[in-house]
C-alpha cells in the first residue's frame, strides 16, 4: 500500500441533500425507496470524486442515513428487545433507537447521544446486555462495497472497531465473555463475507485507542483482534486511529497481525516519538494522517513534508501513505460554494473536497528528492506567507494588550463572601429566586424576521422596531408569571456563538459551511481568522432597552470565551490559549460595558466548556482547563463586588471537574441536573462548593410541561440536598427550541 488515504467523506452533500431527503422521509413525505435512492446517488458522487481527485485508499461503509456507531450496532443485532419487538422496517428500527418512536400504543424513548470523541459530532449509544443474541445482520458494509465496485471505485470498507464499539456501548451488567464471544463472532463473519466479494483491504476504526487504558481493556483489544485476524485468507486489515496518540496501546498494535495501522499525527503529536522509541514492524504499513480533518486551513506543506522526513527514517517511502488525520465529515464540503467570500480569505481556506487535492499533491511532492522547488511546494508556501501579511491576521494593539495582562485582571476584586452580601442587598430577591437561561422560544416569526432583514426585505429600523416589540412581551409575560430575574429573550441570535463572532472582528462566515452534528442536524461554525477584538457594544442596547421596562433586574446574557473557541474553527498560528484570551478580552468589555449601563446581573455562558477536553486526563489540566478557567475569569471580572456575574454548563457530568468549576468564581451557577436527580448538587456538596446554584428543575428537551408537584418535589429534593439560602430555581436550559405552548405553563409550575 502507499499513496493516498482518506478515512470518510461529508455524508450529508454538498448541499445538504440527505438532511433534506431524511427529514422529508421523517415527516412522510418521501418514501424509503426515495430516500434510499438519494443516499446511493450521494455515496456514489462522493466515490467518484474522490477517484478522480486520484485517491488511492476511498472508504467505503463511512456513510450512514444517521450514524454510524448506530449502524454498527445494527450490524451486530445489538438493538434493545423493545426496539426489536416494535414491528418497524430494518431502517425504521434504527430512527427508532436514534430518535425515539410514538406512534398508537408504542412509545420508545431514543437511545442516548454522546459527543464523538472531542469533537462537536454526536453518536447514538448503543445499549448492550447479556441477553443479545450478536450476529451478522443486514449487509450494509458488503452491499456499499459492491455498489462503489459497480461504480468503478475500488474502496475500503470501513467498520467501528470492535474495541471501540464496547468502549462506547452501555452495557446493562458486566461484559460477559460470552458476549465478547458473540461480537467478535460477527466482525469474523463480516470479514468472511468480504474476503468473498474480494475486497482487498478491511478497515477497523479504532479510536478508543487514544484515550486512556489499562490493562484490561488492552487484554481486550488484543483478545478481540486475536479471534478476529485469525485466518482471514488473502484479505488484509488496517488498524485506524485518530484524534490523538496511540500511547500505551502501541505495542499491542503492533503485536497483532495488521498489514497496516493509521495514525494521526496532527492530533497526536507523541505518535512520532513513540515510532522513534518502539520502532515500526518490517512490511507494514503506515497511514500517515496528515492532512487536518478537524480543521478548515490549507495544508502548509512544508510541515507536512518535514514530518514525512522524520517518518522515513522509521518506515520505508513505499509503506508510507498520506492520510487526512480523521475522518472529513468534520469539516464542510467545499469552498466552491463560498462565492460571497472575498477571495484573499478563501483561497487560504481547505474544506473536504480541497483536502482531496492537498494529499495527492502531498504524495506527488514526497516522491521527488526537489519537492521544495518544485511549483505546487513553492506557490502553498506563498500562500502560507500572505495570510501573515493580510492586515486582520495581527492586531498589535490586541497583542499588547494580552502582552499585559497581570493576575490582577483575572481575579474579582473581592472574595465572594463579601461580594454576595453587598449583590443580597443591591438585587434584594426573595429566597429561591426564580430566573431561567436566557433564551425564549424562536418562533417562526422570529426567524422569519432575521431572514427578513438579512435579505434587506425590512430595514434596520423596522427590525429593531420588531424585535423591541418581541422584547417588551417576553418581560411583561415574565412579570406576569412571577418571575424574579427577567431575560430579554435572545431574539436578536440565530445561535449564541455565531451572534457574538459577528459583532467581532476576527471571524469570517461561512454561506455553506455546515458540519454534521448529529442525524440531520448541522452546524456552521465560524472561522476565527484574525486577532478577535470588539469594535463596540454588541449586547448593550437590548438588554438596556430590557431593562428600562421593568423594576425587575434584567440579567445581560454573554457567550463565554471558552465556548466560542470550541464552537468556532481556530487559527493555528497561534496556541488556543492566546486565541482563548483575546475573545476574552472582547468579552470582558462587554462586561463592563453592561456594568456601565446599570445591568446588575450578568451571566456569561459557558456551554462548551468540556467540548476539548484533552483525550487523556493526564494532560486535562495543563493543556486545556488551566486556561480554560483563566479565559473565563478574565472575561467575567472586570465588574465591581455588587454586580452579579452568573454562569450556565449544560452538560451533568461534572464531578471530574469540580475543583476548576469553582475556580471559575461565578457567584450564581445554573447548571443541568433535572435528568440526573440533582446528583450535580452532591457532588457540589462534597467538593465544598460554596456559591450560589441553580439546579434546572425541568428538562427543557422535550415538549413535555411539568406539574406544579412534580416541580414542587424537585425542589423538595433539592432543599435537602443543598443550603436552602444559596438555591435558585430555573429550567435546564435556554428556551429557544421550544414553543411558547409548552413553555409558559411549564415557567407558570416553575
Ligand atoms: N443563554 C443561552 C440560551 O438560553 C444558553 C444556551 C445553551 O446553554 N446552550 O439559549
Ligand atoms: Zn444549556
Amino acid at each position: 500500500m502507499s499513496g493516498t488515504s482518506v478515512i470518510g467523506f461529508p455524508r450529508i452533500g454538498e448541499k445538504r441533500e440527505l438532511k433534506r431527503a431524511t427529514e422529508d422521509y421523517f415527516a412522510g413525505n418521501l418514501d424509503y425507496e426515495r430516500l434510499a435512492r438519494e443516499g446511493a446517488g450521494l455515496r456514489r458522487r462522493h466515490w467518484l470524486l474522490q477517484k478522480e481527485k486520484g485517491i488511492d485508499l476511498i472508504t467505503s461503509n463511512d456513510f450512514s442515513l444517521y450514524d454510524t456507531v448506530l449502524d454498527a450496532a445494527f450490524m451486530l443485532n445489538a438493538i434493545p428487545k423493545r426496539f426489536a419487538q416494535a414491528g418497524l422496517s430494518d431502517a425504521d428500527t434504527c430512527f427508532a433507537m436514534a430518535k425515539g418512536y410514538q406512534k398508537g400504543t408504542v412509545d420508545l424513548k431514543a437511545l442516548d447521544m454522546k459527543k464523538w470523541f472531542n469533537t462537536n459530532y454526536h453518536y447514538v449509544v448503543p445499549e448492550l446486555d447479556e441477553g443479545m443474541e450478536f450476529l451478522l445482520r443486514g449487509d450494509k458494509a458488503f452491499a456499499e462495497f459492491t455498489e462503489a465496485r459497480a461504480a468503478g471505485v475500488e474502496t475500503l470498507p470501513a467498520l467501528i472497531g470492535p474495541f471501540t464499539f464496547l468502549k462506547l456501548s452501555r452495557i446493562r451488567g458486566a461484559l460477559t465473555s460470552r458476549m465478547r464471544e458473540g461480537i467478535a463472532g460477527v466482525y469474523r463473519e463480516t470479514l468472511r463475507r468480504l474476503a468473498s466479494v474480494r475486497s482487498g483491504t478491511v478497515r477497523f476504526d479504532e479510536p478508543s485507542l487514544v484515550t486512556d487504558l489499562d490493562a484490561g481493556d488492552l487484554e481486550l483489544f488484543s483478545s478481540l483482534y486475536g479471534t478476529i485476524l485469525r485466518d482471514r485468507g488473502p484479505l488484509k486489515a488496517l488498524l485506524q486511529t485518530y484524534f490523538g496518540d496511540i500511547g500505551d496501546a502501541y505495542d499491542a498494535a503492533m503485536r497483532l497481525d495488521f498489514d497496516a495501522v493509521g495514525l494521526d499525527f496532527v492530533e497526536g503529536a507523541g505518535n512520532l516519538d513513540l515510532l522513534r522509541e518502539r520502532g515500526w514492524p518490517r512490511g507494514r504499513t503506515l497511514v500517515a494522517g496528515l492532512v487536518n480533518g478537524k480543521n478548515v486551513w490549507r495544508n502548509d506543506y512544508s510541515q507536512s513534508l518535514s514530518l514525512l522526513e522524520a517518518l522515513e527514517s522509521h518506515v520505508p517511502a513505499g509503506n508510507i501513505v498520506i492520510g487526512t488525520s480523521c475522518s472529513l465529515l468534520h469539516v464542510p464540503y467545499s469552498t466552491r460554494h463560498e462565492v460571497r467570500m472575498p477571495e484573499r480569505y478563501r483561497r487560504h481556506l481547505a474544506f473536504a473536497e480541497e483536502k482531496l487535492s492537498e494529499l495527492t499533491t502531498l504524495a506527488s511532492l514526497f516522491r521527488r528528492d526537489d519537492c521544495r522547488s518544485d511549483p505546487a511546494f513553492r506557490e502553498n508556501q506563498t500562500l502560507i506567507g500572505e495570510k501573515r501579511d493580510l492586515p486582520e491576521f495581527r492586531s498589535p494593539e490586541v497583542r499588547r494588550r494580552v502582552a499585559s495582562l497581570t493576575e490582577e485582571d483575572f481575579r474579582r476584586r473581592s472574595p465572594f463572601v463579601e461580594r454576595t452580601a453587598l449583590q443580597r442587598r443591591r438585587l434584594n430577591l426573595p429566597p429561591l429566586p426564580t430566573t431561567t437561561i436566557g433564551s425564549f422560544p424562536q418562533t417562526p416569526e422570529v426567524r422569519a424576521l432575521r431572514n427578513d432583514l438579512r435579505k434587506g426585505t425590512i430595514t434596520e429600523e423596522e427590525y429593531d422596531e420588531r424585535l423591541k416589540k418581541m422584547i417588551r412581551d417576553v418581560i411583561a409575560l415574565q412579570e406576569e408569571i412571577g418571575i424574579d430575574v427577567l431575560v430579554h429573550g435572545e431574539f436578536e441570535r440565530s445561535d449564541m456563538v455565531e451572534y457574538f463572532g459577528e459583532h467581532l472582528s476576527g471571524f469570517l462566515f461561512t454561506e455553506n459551511g455546515w458540519v454534521q452534528s448529529y442525524g440531520t442536524r448541522g452546524v456552521k461554525p465560524p472561522i476565527i481568522f484574525g486577532d478577535v477584538s470588539r469594535p463596540g457594544p454588541i449586547t448593550v442596547p437590548w438588554i438596556s432597552y430590557a431593562q428600562s421596562l421593568t423594576a425587575k433586574p434584567v440579567k445581560g446574557m454573554l457567550t463565554g470565551p471558552v465556548t466560542i473557541l470550541n464552537w468556532s474553527f481556530p487559527r493555528e498560528d497561534l496556541p488556543l490559549r492566546d486565541i482563548a484570551l483575546q475573545i476574552a478580552l472582547a468579552i470582558r468589555d462587554e462586561v463592563a460595558d453592561l456594568e456601565r449601563a446599570g445591568i446588575g446581573i450578568i451571566q456569561v455562558d459557558e456551554a462548551a466548556l468540556r467540548e476539548k477536553l484533552p483525550m487523556r486526563r493526564a494532560h486535562w489540566r495543563r493543556d486545556y482547563l488551566d486556561w480554560a478557567i483563566r479565559a473565563f475569569r478574565l472575561a467575567s471580572s472586570p465588574v465591581t463586588d455588587e454586580t452579579q456575574i452568573q454562569t450556565h454548563m449544560c452538560y451533568s457530568e461534572f464531578s471530574d471537574i469540580m475543583e476548576e468549576i469553582k475556580e471559575m468564581d461565578a457567584d450564581v451557577l445554573l447548571i443541568e441536573a433535572a435528568k440526573s436527580d440533582f446528583s450535580v448538587l452532591d457532588s457540589l456538596r462534597e467538593h465544598r462548593y460554596d456559591k450560589d446554584v441553580g439546579p434546572g428543575v425541568y428538562d427543557i428537551h422535550s415538549p413535555r410541561v411539568p406539574g406544579r408537584e412534580e416541580i414542587e418535589g424537585m425542589i423538595r429534593i433539592m432543599k435537602e440536598k443543598f443550603d436552602p439560602a444559596s438555591l435558585w430555581v430555573n429550567p435546564d436550559c435556554g428556551l429557544k427550541t421550544r414553543g411558547f405552548q409548552e413553555t409558559v405553563p411549564s415557567l407558570r409550575h416553575m
